[in-house]
């Protein structure tokens, strides 16, 4: 695609990388197909060319408008048009230098604003978040229906081994995940203890940055990695074999840190080597397969009650991470039988804040996701992201786990 961008951007990195992505767009439309937005707005505007195109507009010059950053505040930010995309269109990266420019040309106002600042001020605060979590379980069965679809019943963390290994990998708790589900890095540090490495989890480290990045606070999103790279550096360079994501939606972000910091003298190879020693746990435990099988094969048949098992693969796993197959491998060799479940390109709707942000939207792509995740009329859904499984959680009795807490369980038992 021809690109003319304007003066205030040509010269800058963030114009340049713009510019580059434009021109690799040829502007088949295949991306609109496999567009959440785009299925059910049915408006080009919805869809990622449509949404391209307007941020071309932008960076060319072009006054952005209150509805210019609503078409763009309405995108998930799901990744599944890259997935799609033949031309390997960096799309999200588009999106944020276009969401960047747009945001500081029309700035918000009223409601909209106040929600976002509360958002950008609570969920990346871990204490904050915890405590004003706790008072909403304390009081969970009297809170009205959609308030008390997302708080979770009040769990825990569960037994912590005691073991200590020379094999180290660095855990990030997060922000809303520690007081959301405990058991999620809970079960992590079981099984890889039972694989002999130990979880480690550094202190200081907290969200990973992708709450503010949603909320194009570019800037907090960068203190928010420098933060982490702080905490994480002394582990890393004590022989700490990595770090091992257990939100998706976390490690897909955490990848994106030397982008992040490309312009930083002080944290730009930082973030690179941070960047290369970063998996996700399903590629942990993927790794570590010979010694998960003998102690799978001691466990015994599922019971047939428990077998069926519904798989949600979330967007930052298959599209943003490109990790597609080997959690369902796992739970397959773990003695699932996975129900199929139809559109599971598709996004579910959490998608950070845009469950709160743009719930209308969010609401309806729910309502299909956790229809085509019961239609096989399984025993538990399965998912690998936090915010995912609250947002399913809200509106199914069946249980929704982390993944790694079934295979956790299937161990225990
Ligand atoms: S599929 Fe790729 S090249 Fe085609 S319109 Fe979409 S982003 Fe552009
Ligand atoms: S990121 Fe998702 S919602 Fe946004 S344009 Fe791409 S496919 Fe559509």
């Amino acid at each position: 695609m021809e690109t003319h961008l304007a003066d205030f951007i040509r010269h800058t990195s963030a114009g340049r990388e713009a510019e580059e992505i434009l021109r690799r767009c040829v502007h088949c439309g295949f991306c609109t197909a496999t567009c959440p937005t785009y299925q059910l707005l049915g408006d080009e505007l919805d869809g990622p060319r449509g949404r391209i195109y307007l941020i071309k507009q932008v960076l060319e010059g072009v006054e952005p408008t209150e509805k210019t950053r609503l078409h763009l505040d309405r995108c998930l930010s799901c990744r599944s048009c890259e997935t799609t995309c033949p031309s390997g269109v960096h799309y999200t990266r588009l999106l944020d230098i276009g969401r960047e420019v747009v945001e500081s040309k029309v700035p918000r106002t009223g409601s909209d604003a106040f929600m976002r600042g509360a958002l950008k001020n609570l969920l990346p605060r871990s204490t904050l978040f915890g405590a004003a979590m706790k008072l909403g379980q304390s009081v969970r069965l009297v809170l009205p229906g959609m308030l008390k679809a997302m708080v979770p019943p009040l769990s825990s963390a569960g037994p912590a081994p005691q073991t200590s290994h020379a094999r180290k990998l660095i855990a990030l708790a997060g922000c809303v995940q520690p007081s959301m589900y405990p058991n999620v890095n809970g079960a992590t540090r079981r099984v890889l203890d039972r694989l002999g490495i130990q979880m480690v989890e550094a202190a200081g480290a907290g969200c990973c940055g992708a709450v503010r990045a949603h909320l194009n606070a570019a800037e907090g999103a960068r203190d928010d990695a420098r933060r982490n790279i702080d905490a994480w550096w002394p582990l890393l360079e004590s022989g700490a074999e990595g770090l091992v994501m257990t939100a998706s939606g976390c490690g897909s972000h955490v990848l994106e840190y030397a982008y992040l910091l490309q312009d930083d003298p002080d944290y730009a190879l930082k973030a690179a080597r941070v960047v290369l020693a970063t998996r996700d746990i399903s590629e942990v435990i993927a790794a570590e397969v010979a010694g998960l099988e003998p102690l799978l094969q001691a466990c015994g048949p599922l019971p047939e009650a428990e077998r069926l098992l519904a798989f949600h693969s979330p967007c930052s796993l298959q599209h943003g991470l490109k990790i597609r197959g080997a959690v369902e491998s796992l739970l397959t060799a773990a003695g699932y039988t996975l129900t199929a479940v139809a559109d599971s390109h598709l996004c579910c709707g959490s998608a950070g804040t845009y469950s709160v942000l743009q719930s209308a939207i969010s609401k309806r792509l729910q309502d299909n996701k956790i229809t085509a995740l019961t239609a096989g009329k399984p025993a538990v859904i399965a998912s690998a992201n936090v915010g995912c499984m609250a947002h399913l959680q809200g509106v199914t009795a069946l249980p929704v786990k982390h993944w790694i807490e079934v295979l956790d369980a299937r161990l225990s038992a």
